[in-house]
């Protein structure tokens, strides 16, 4: 049986009407930049995380990138991120001029460890960038603790996460800023590139708006310089014909993911571990093993595909060699490159391929 690792066609088949509909209302008005599909996605999708502002920005990376510079966090600060992360929530902070300082997830939920964040604060600390990753919220609690001991900024980096709650909130309502990616393979996708910012504070909103349009705050003035990240029409149009089904996308993935909970039974599988009060999105289910790399192969012989998330830690990739952050010097990010796999996960996989998935890991010696 062949399982891809993600495919998006069946919720495109279900929404097929929608999505034509929503290409034909914007491409009959001939308005492709700054319109109203825009400001209608940005208001759904704030009433959405339960926050008072959203801007749409180009993708996920300006969301941070724009929230950093809206905070003026720049050369000579330091920003905290996780050691395991994907490499855009540590681009942002390289981009807006700050040092990232990494720390350790926890190896069993592969978030950030809010017990390690304390001891890597400086005097030159301006923010802590908690990642929800997986899908699975961070524990929050602890990080705003911090966050106010030390009057430090949060920008969530909820590009895995729509919808996921912790103790009854959403993600993106807990700290100064939110930023979320629509890159087309997450939890709520465009057809193309897209993101957006959510804040609780009008002046940051239009800041980011601002930075994210030349700087202007009205045509042809401009009082930062800005650059160009927007949420074009088209895509805020394709959102908005996809975010009323975001709770049921979630629902199904978080039931394929206790069936891979309930059913995987192999000593040499670590499955993944859910923190007290929370919901995860499952963007992904990660799984670890010693023989991860055996595994892999096993199942991708067997027509099953999947990935790694991620292959090389940020401290290790070459574009950060300016760190000086050998092997060994981050052991739980490394661990988790080592022995993580992620597995086929998304709306409309049949229960014969969950259990295909399910059968063949338990079989792996
Ligand atoms: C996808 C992703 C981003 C970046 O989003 P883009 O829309 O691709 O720019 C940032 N952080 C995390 C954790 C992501 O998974």
């Amino acid at each position: 049986m062949d399982i891809p690792f993600v495919s998006l066609k069946p919720l495109e088949k279900e929404l097929d009407v929608d999505i034509r509909e929503a290409f034909t209302r914007v491409y009959e008005r001939s308005w492709y930049i700054e319109g109203s599909e825009d400001a209608k996605f940005e208001k759904e999708f704030s009433k959405y995380c339960n926050t008072d502002y959203c801007v749409g920005t180009g993708n996920g990376l300006d969301s941070l990138l724009l929230a950093l510079k809206a905070l003026e966090i720049s050369e000579g600060d330091e920003v905290i991120v996780p050691s395991n992360t994907y490499i855009a929530t540590a681009l942002a902070a390289t981009y807006a001029g700050a040092k990232i300082v990494l720390v350790e997830p926890d190896i069993r939920t592969f978030n950030i460890d809010p017990n390690k964040i304390e001891e890597r604060i400086t005097k030159k600390t301006k923010a802590i960038m908690p990642v929800h990753l997986y899908g699975q919220p961070c524990e929050m609690d602890p990080i705003m603790q911090i966050a106010e001991k030390y009057d430090l900024h949060v920008i969530e980096d909820c590009a895995q996460a729509h919808g996921a709650i912790y103790k009854n909130k959403k993600v993106g309502s807990f700290g100064t800023v939110g930023g979320f990616s629509f890159y087309p393979g997450k939890n709520l996708g465009a057809l193309g590139d897209a993101g957006a910012a959510t804040t609780n504070n009008k002046f940051l909103a239009d800041k980011i708006r601002a930075l994210g349009n030349y700087g202007s705050d009205y045509k042809y003035h401009h009082i930062y310089k800005g650059n160009n990240s927007r949420l074009d029409e088209l895509q805020a149009a394709f959102l908005l014909a996809k975010l009323p089904h975001l709770d049921k996308v979630n629902e199904e993935r978080r039931r394929i993911a206790s069936l891979y909970m309930n059913g995987i039974k192999n000593l040499g599988v670590v499955l993944p571990y859910v923190i007290e009060d929370v919901e995860s999105v499952w963007h992904v289910f990660s799984i670890r093993c010693k023989d991860r790399d055996t595994l892999e192969v096993h199942l991708n012989n067997l027509g099953i595909s999947t990935n790694k998330h991620y292959p090389t830690p940020i401290h290790l990739q070459e574009c950060y060699k300016e760190m000086k952050l050998g092997n060994g010097s981050l052991p739980i990010a490394e661990e988790i490159s080592d022995t993580q796999l992620s597995l086929p996960l998304y709306y409309g996989m049949t229960d014969n391929q969950i259990q295909y998935v399910i059968d063949c890991i338990n079989k792996f010696k």
